[in-house]
């Protein structure tokens, strides 16, 4: 996809998970749009491979590494935008992570409720803290915050997930009315099954264990982190201008009641 109406020239992305997955499918799309973009993840291989990837197809890529529950490391990444690209456009706060384990409520590992709820929620929280500002200071922006089919339902054995991902929607709309009136629109993405090294964790990565993921979708397949990425492009593109506080469902109709 490409927005030709829209431009992202000489505008500045800025994905965190970047260094996988959907993020750096997300990452790949602002580039090819037109944006120069700042991969940013923990996992420093990986991002530089996404910037490597963004530069062999003729876009402008920085990657910095930052774990998004430090606000040190948020502060430093986004300074180092704006050091690089002069600029801060597009947001996509999308690092996240999967339950070690299932267990019941009453059996969850506290340690594992706070490590995920961690990541998963205050990290966005924590980055949208941090590039409201300049957004702000610019006249606007637009910023797209992961959340999941698991922000939409309940899923049994999995409490501490499916509340980070229901907080990361409450935020969201909280957020997108707090700045709607200052031109920074915030939405959120819910993806359901997607292929990606995440999901590869959860199935075990064997036949029987996608297979059993893709029984639960009625698509009768897992999605694309390309499919995600094209959602978040045309969140953050003119095109949705009056999208605001969304929660966007694109799972294959996999939470369809
Ligand atoms: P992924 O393949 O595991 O990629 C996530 C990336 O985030 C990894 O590079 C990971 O690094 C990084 N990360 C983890 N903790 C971080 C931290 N504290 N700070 C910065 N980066 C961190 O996952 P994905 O499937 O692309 O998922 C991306 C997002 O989509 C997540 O928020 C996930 O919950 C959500 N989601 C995924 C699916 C799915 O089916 N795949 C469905 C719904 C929602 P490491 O590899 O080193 O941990």
């Amino acid at each position: 996809m490409t927005n030709k109406d829209n431009d992202f020239a000489g505008k500045v992305a800025f994905v965190t998970g970047a260094a996988n997955g959907i993020g750096r499918a997300a990452a790949l799309a602002f580039a090819r749009e037109g944006a120069n973009v700042v991969a940013a993840d923990i996992a420093e291989q990986g991002n530089r491979e996404t910037a490597r990837l963004i530069e062999q197809q003729g876009g402008r890529a920085l990657a910095v590494k930052c774990n998004v529950t430090q606000t040190d490391d948020v502060k430093a990444a986004l300074e180092k935008t704006v050091a690089a690209f002069g600029r801060l456009d597009f947001a996509f706060n999308n690092a996240g992570i999967e339950p070690r384990k299932p267990a019941p409520t009453a059996d969850y590992d506290e340690e594992e409720w706070n490590r995920i709820i961690d990541i998963d929620l205050r990290g966005v929280f924590l980055c949208m803290k941090h590039e409201i500002p300049l957004m702000l200071k610019q006249g606007g922006g637009a910023i797209v915050n992961t959340s999941s089919g698991a922000g939409i339902i309940g899923i049994k054995g999995s409490p501490a997930y499916t509340a980070a991902k229901h907080g990361v929607i409450g935020l969201t709309k909280s957020a997108a009315l707090d700045y709607a009136a200052s031109n920074i629109r915030i939405n959120a993405v819910c993806p359901g099954y997607i292929d990606t090294p995440m999901m590869d964790r959860f199935t075990g990565g064997t036949p029987e264990g996608r297979a059993k993921v893709i029984s639960e979708e009625p698509i009768g397949r897992m999605g694309k982190p390309e499919e995600i990425a094209a959602t978040v492009v045309w969140l953050c593109s003119d095109a949705a201008a009056f999208v605001i506080g969304h929660a966007m469902v694109v799972d294959g109709g996999q939470t369809v009641v």
